[in-house]
């Protein structure tokens, strides 16, 4: 097959250009994305803000579209500038190259996570804005920073600023992840990180002796409570294969530091838990446990949690009749005969900011029948595939807008 000159499509150019800003951790420098993102909305026609809600290093990049009515709430479309950090010698291209191979298939880190999602909802504006039509919401269309690391320097802060409460936003769209099938994942929940820092203490002294009530003991009947709770939540898995990853709660070691000679027995111990709570356990029940379980485990251990977010779970974006944009959702993709399947987020994304704030929110990546190359090697996205998402978001993102009040 002779290769196709991919070059002609205008949108796909501008991904390739916004795909070869290396915007990558760590310290990635969102200068050249924010001048992009200018340009961009020069060439849409759209007014653009910049904010910096912690510093002058991570920006917030925010495109308006203005609705008709401008009273009623908005729609956000967001999507995150940073990408994770890649091993070149790994990649059969260059990660930062964007080149397209014979099969059409773009290679560079972001092509999936997610600097498609974010030049999509540009791409598909353009194409509604060029056949004149004009929606009853404003939409805004934000990039923001630090996602890949916690949103700490990003959305976290921004949802607390006074320029995010005056963007009024009503609902919002985010990242999802890529789907090997033809099914379409759409997430409205997250798991609650809830990581554990054991810190066990016990009579310390000589290794030759058998002493009561020392650190190890402790650890040892802590580690296997902790790991009777992982085989369970296995089993659900196991058990249910209508389950995902991110129904269950999970549970792993991480990390066991202490001691100082080999023959000393320590006075201390300490041990990390990487803990994601599912859906249906409490917060307070999850810590209720972790007080029984230092005191049966002989006592003498502090715990804290590796977050020092809220202790309540977010409540997850409803997905009935009684929510509007869900509805005007569901029928963008049921119109388009796209197959979704709704899951809680395995993982942590900026999306849960935004339900902290009170805000309905989905994520979703309008990708499929593609490899899930999210932070690997070889990341690619078809051209194909990049189209055919802008397709998709024309469509949600008009049914969207016009959600009555
Ligand atoms: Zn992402």
């Amino acid at each position: 097959m002779a290769a196709k000159n991919w070059g002609t499509d205008k949108e796909i150019d501008y991904f390739r250009e916004y795909l070869r800003i290396p915007s990558v951790h760590p310290n990635p420098d969102y200068e050249p994305c924010v001048e992009f993102l200018k340009r961009q909305a020069e060439n849409l026609d759209l007014p653009v803000e910049v904010y910096y809600p912690l510093d002058k290093q991570n920006p917030v990049v925010v495109l308006s579209w203005e609705g008709t009515e401008k009273e009623w709430p908005s729609i956000l479309l967001n999507s995150h500038m940073d990408v994770v950090p890649v091993f070149p010698e790994k990649w059969t291209h260059p990660p930062f190259g964007a080149e397209v191979d014979e099969e059409g298939r773009i290679f560079a880190r972001g092509s999936q996570d997610m600097k498609c999602v974010g030049m999509q909802y540009l791409a598909a504006i353009r194409a509604l804005k060029a056949k004149g039509l004009r929606f009853k919401r404003t939409i805004h269309i934000s990039f923001v920073p630090d996602e890949e690391v916690g949103g700490r320097k990003g959305m976290m802060p921004f949802v607390s600023s006074e320029e995010f409460k005056s963007l009024n936003i009503g609902f919002s769209l985010d990242e999802g992840i890529s789907s090997p099938t033809a099914e379409f994942p759409v997430f409205y929940a997250e798991r609650t990180l809830k990581g554990v820092i054991f810190k066990i203490s016990g009579s310390a002294g000589h290794g030759l002796l058998l002493m009561p009530n020392t650190a190890g003991e402790k650890l040892s009947y802590i580690t296997s409570k902790m790991m009777e709770f992982r085989a369970s939540q296995l089993k659900r898995l196991k058990d249910n294969p209508e389950l995902q990853i991110g129904d269950v709660t999970t549970i792993n070691l991480t990390i066991v530091d202490g001691g100082v000679q080999s023959n000393v027995v320590p006075p201390l111990l300490t041990a990390v838990f990487d803990v994601r709570l599912s859906l249906d356990l409490k917060v307070s029940d999850f810590n209720s446990f972790l007080v029984n379980l230092c005191e049966e485990a002989g006592g003498d251990i502090e715990f804290e949690f590796t977050s020092k977010r809220r202790n309540d779970h977010t409540a997850p974006t409803v997905t009935d009749e009684s929510n509007p944009f869900w509805m005007a959702f569901k029928r963008a993709t049921d119109e388009l005969s796209l197959k979704n399947k709704l899951q809680v987020f395995p993982g942590g994304t900026d999306s849960r900011y935004i339900r902290e704030v009170g805000i309905p929110a989905l994520g979703f990546s309008p990708i499929n029948n593609t490899p899930v190359l999210l932070h690997d090697h070889d990341e690619f996205l078809r051209v194909e595939t990049y189209l055919r998402g802008i397709e998709i978001y024309k469509k949600i993102i008009e049914n969207l807008a016009s959600v009555e009040s």
